[in-house]
């Protein structure tokens, strides 16, 4: 059975490249009738930030990616908190210690420190090992008696040199490496009686019964590793599959994204607002107005596609289509301007009454109260204009409240001479008007026009003006109908006087 997991570790607000990551999961774990977990990797107390956490579950809520166990959850397979997995950890460091696949070693920071300048490109491993102080250069009894009296120690994984380790990756194929590059990791610390991130993660993953490892690509170095873990415990035959997906790059393509580059261009890097306890408010992809579908529709596509033109995709679409093995092994610039792109496609997309009532706190902090139906309609007429909902304001306000003043350039341009005495005309020829509908008014008028032998031009600049107070705006029939009669009327009356 296809289990996956997301697994991040609470020190502060959550990437964008990690809702990525997260999405892929679900994507993949969806398609395949699989689970998805949730689990917090919170082992280094050192980095852990208080609130991160249930950021994080409140960005994956609002964002539609749901996880079928974990933190918050529940399960079988838990509890699914790291801190909270003491005891078993301890059980399995111990099972490597009995084995020889790993020793306690006594080492001090300083004395690392003095060994590193001593030694050009010092790496604890086998060829080095012999000369520190642990369980194999010292007897039991010292060992022992050193633990006994309190000494802090740490258990490293004892690496055998000069063998390639072979990882084989869904999306980048076979990867070799040589283990003598890698050094004795450390797997447990007696300071904080915890695991290291990487012990952790293998004993998680062998108990919860991943099938498949879907991670950013910042893992890939520490795959072999994990390889040759799984191996000191026996677990090779259910070792999980693992897929690193692609970098997420700067826009210019020139590194990776980091959040000043979203400082600096002006575009999110997180899903939601952060504001940590000390330190800036960052801002979030829903706090800046943008819908969850298109940032979701968004980032599918960033180290992915369809392997079709087929941009616009629902979440259903994308489970159907997406493939890990189509994913791209090279980093995918982070282009934020297809994220506005898509933000416009999806208010194109929505139901109009969505839209509205969205645009409704949009409306109140202007001041504006109108029937939801008419807001309705001026969305249904407006939002192709609009990239994010608070942009509607700009291009629609007129239709809820009258012109306070006329634009002077407009008015230069399109207010003739004989304009006045015309609108007073026209504002008669409306009042009788019976069929108010946008094509009963536009017959009565245009039959007016042609009789009167006017300017039709003049006449609709000059009506647009007392209506909307400027030049822009839709088919002038649409504006006179959404305002109703009355209302047009007694604009059209007050540009006059
Ligand atoms: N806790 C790691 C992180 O924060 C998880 C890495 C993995 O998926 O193995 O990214």
């Amino acid at each position: 059975k296809v289990r996956v997991r997301f697994a991040p570790s609470p020190t502060g607000a959550l990437h964008i490249g990690g809702v990525r990551t997260a999405l892929y999961n679900y994507l993949f774990a969806r398609q395949h009738g699989g689970d998805l977990i949730f689990r917090i990797e919170d082992t280094d107390s050192n980095r852990f930030v208080p609130g991160a956490e249930e950021y994080i579950l409140e960005s994956f809520k609002w964002l539609g990616i749901h996880f079928d166990e974990g933190v918050s959850f529940g399960g079988e397979h838990g509890p699914y908190r790291q801190s909270e997995r003491r005891e078993i950890y301890k059980k399995y460091v111990q099972i490597l210690l009995d084995n020889d696949k790993a020793y306690i070693a006594f080492d001090t920071p300083e004395e690392l420190d003095a060994k590193r300048a001593e030694i050009a490109n010092f790496q604890y491993d086998a060829s080095t090992r012999g000369m520190m102080r642990n369980s194999l250069t010292m007897s039991k009894e010292e060992v022992d008696a050193l633990i006994a009296e309190g000494k802090q120690y740490v258990v490293r994984f004892k690496i055998e040199p000069n063998e390639n380790v072979h990882v084989n990756d869904l999306i980048r194929g076979e990867v070799v490496i040589n283990s003598s590059i890698l050094d004795d990791k450390v797997l447990y610390k007696s300071a904080d009686e915890l695991p290291t991130y990487h012990l952790a993660n293998i004993v998680d993953d062998h108990l919860m019964e991943v099938s498949h490892v879907i991670r950013g690509e910042e893992w890939l170095p520490s795959a072999p590793l994990h390889v040759l873990l799984y191996r000191a415990f026996g677990w090779e035959d259910t070792m999980p599959e693992f897929a690193h997906l692609p970098l997420l790059l700067k826009p210019e393509g020139n590194g990776k994204l980091s959040k000043r580059d979203g400082d600096r261009l002006g575009f999110p890097v997180f899903p939601l607002e952060w504001r940590p306890e000390s330190g800036e408010v960052s801002s979030g992809y829903r706090e800046s107005g943008y819908l969850p579908e298109a940032v979701i529709n968004f980032l599918a596509l960033l180290g992915w596609n369809p392997g079709n033109d087929q941009e616009v995709m629902s979440m259903d679409e994308m489970i159907q289509l997406f493939d890990i093995h189509r994913c791209s092994k090279s980093g995918a610039k982070f282009d934020y301007k297809k994220g506005i792109w898509f933000n416009h496609q999806y208010i194109q997309l929505k139901p109009n009454e969505e839209i509205a009532e969205l645009f409704l706190p949009v409306l109140k902090e202007h001041g504006v109260e109108a029937p939801f139906e008419k807001v309705v309609t001026v969305v249904g007429m407006m939002k192709d204009r609009v990239s994010f909902i608070k942009e509607l304001w700009d291009v629609c306000s007129f239709f809820f409240v009258a012109p306070a003043e006329y634009d002077e350039k407009t008015v230069k341009k399109r207010w003739k001479e004989d304009s006045a005495k015309c609108m007073t005309e026209l504002a008669e020829v409306i009042a009788g008007i019976e069929d108010f509908s946008i094509e009963g008014q536009e017959k009565v008028v245009m039959d007016w026009i042609a009789e009167k032998g006017y300017h039709t031009g003049n006449i609709m600049n000059a009506f647009r003006l007392t209506l909307v107070g400027e030049g822009k705006g839709p088919h002038m029939f649409d504006i006179s109908w959404v305002l109703g009669k009355e209302e047009t009327l007694a604009r059209m009356k007050r540009a006059v006087e």
